[in-house]
């Protein structure tokens, strides 16, 4: 392939999910031709048919997102987490993070996925230095000295300064780069879908861990909705799927434990098999993963989004210091730089999520005593929640 017949660009993204797409809004201030290849069509992206999720989006990433501009197209369909009530199965004890532990702002927002993608598109549409193909994928990467060129499926060469892969949990430019991961699956699916409720939920999130994984409850900007994500053992899940609505209403109220009074559920169902993908290395050459790509952890504790957030906050100011000095956007030093540094961070929150969702999902007797004399002693110790609070919250990393 010819570089003279190369479309160029400084970067190149491919994956336009929620991180590929934030990760193009912070660095188009920098004036930088970027390009987004995303394999869907942009209607299917920002479809709530293609994706019933909504995120936690913890108090740190609220201000990258205000920051970048996208948050102002939110505000109003964002629902604050004012505290977050975490119970062991059938125990009446729970902890409780109430927000005012650390302040007086929010522990974050909930937003729906859906919203949050349409946002990002609509922002992306006002730099005219930020190009998105869609739907396109890629058919061949070759990595140069001084440039990555993507032969794209449109019959499109792109050559690029630098290859960021925001393709998920599942890369295949990870793959295509002959890069490690560490694989791990849960043998449980997340059932996601949003409920209706009589009574309002005042801004409280719940995480009850049940014996088959935790079932969170999340606020959502209407007062009488939630978003759900069940995690359900791998085997019972299909039946919960294919149940008929009233059904599937009764075991979501037995689970909700009656709080909210009636609850009936008012979108389509989804469901997530629940993998954990570590790339060993999150650069190569004139390649950097990002997002899920780079780290697909178990979403227990909402974080996942929240840690591609972290890494476009930490390479997006290197990449634009590199760009307004002239200077090579793929210098392996800065790359390297990068990966040492959100190694750890994902690193940190994996072991968490993967060590709660191992305590919490153990049946047997002295494990469950120990968490709930864990849970009480925590109760009693504000400093201890306030220091994990502000992590949750991404105020520390
Ligand atoms: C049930 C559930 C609940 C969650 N809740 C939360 C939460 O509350 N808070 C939170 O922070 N995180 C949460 N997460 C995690 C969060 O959803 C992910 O971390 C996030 O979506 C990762 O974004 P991404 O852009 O890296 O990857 P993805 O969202 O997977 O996007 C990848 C994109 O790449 C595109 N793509 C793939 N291959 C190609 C190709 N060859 N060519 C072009 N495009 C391609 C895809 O079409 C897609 O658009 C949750 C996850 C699950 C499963």
């Amino acid at each position: 392939m010819s570089d003279n017949t190369a479309t160029h660009t400084d970067i190149a993204i491919i994956g336009g999910g929620l991180v590929g797409l934030t990760t193009a809004c912070a660095l188009a201030h920098s004036g930088m031709r970027i390009t987004v290849v995303e394999g869907r069509p942009l209607e299917t992206v920002q479809s709530a048919q293609s994706d019933g999720r909504s995120s936690a989006i913890a108090y740190g990433s609220y201000r990258f997102l205000k920051d970048i501009g996208v948050w102002d197209t939110l505000e109003y369909k964002a629902e604050p987490i004012l505290d977050i009530r975490v119970s062991d199965s059938d125990s009446r004890l729970f902890l409780h993070y109430d927000h005012r532990l650390v302040g007086d702002e929010p522990m974050g927002y909930m937003v729906e996925n859906h919203d949050m993608l349409k946002a990002l598109v609509a922002k992306l549409q006002t730099f005219p230095n930020v190009t998105v193909l869609s739907p396109v994928s890629w058919e061949d990467i070759c990595y140069k000295p001084h440039a990555t060129n993507i032969t794209l499926n449109n019959g499109q060469t792109l050559s690029a300064r630098l290859l960021m892969a925001a393709d998920g949990r599942f890369s295949k430019i990870r793959e295509h780069a002959n890069i490690d991961i560490t694989k791990h699956y849960y043998q449980q699916h997340g059932i996601v879908c949003t409920v209706e409720h009589d009574k309002p939920h005042h801004g409280i999130a719940q995480e009850r861990f049940l014996p088959s994984g935790p079932f969170a409850i999340l606020p959502l900007a209407n007062p009488h909705q939630s978003s759900l994500v069940w995690t359900e053992k791998d085997h019972l899940a299909p039946t919960y799927m294919a149940m008929n609505d009233d059904d599937f209403n009764a075991q979501i109220y037995h689970r909700f434990g009656g709080y909210l009074g009636q609850v009936k559920t008012i979108s389509k169902r989804f469901s997530y098999p629940l993998t954990l993908v570590l790339a060993k290395h999150y650069t190569k050459g004139r390649l950097l993963l990002i997002g899920d790509a780079a780290h697909g952890i178990h979403p227990l504790a909402g974080q996942g989004f929240n840690l591609g957030i972290r890494d476009c906050e930490k390479i997006v100011p290197l990449l634009t210091h590199q760009y307004q000095l002239g200077l090579d956007l793929g210098d392996t030093s800065i790359l390297s730089g990068y990966e040492q540094q959100r190694h750890f961070d994902a690193m940190s929150l994996t072991a968490i999520t993967h060590g709660l969702n191992h305590l919490f999902c153990s049946k047997l007797l002295p494990v469950k005593l120990a968490r709930r004399a864990g849970m009480a002693a925590l109760n009693k110790a504000p400093a201890i929640k306030k220091f994990f609070m502000e992590h949750a919250m991404g105020m520390k990393v």
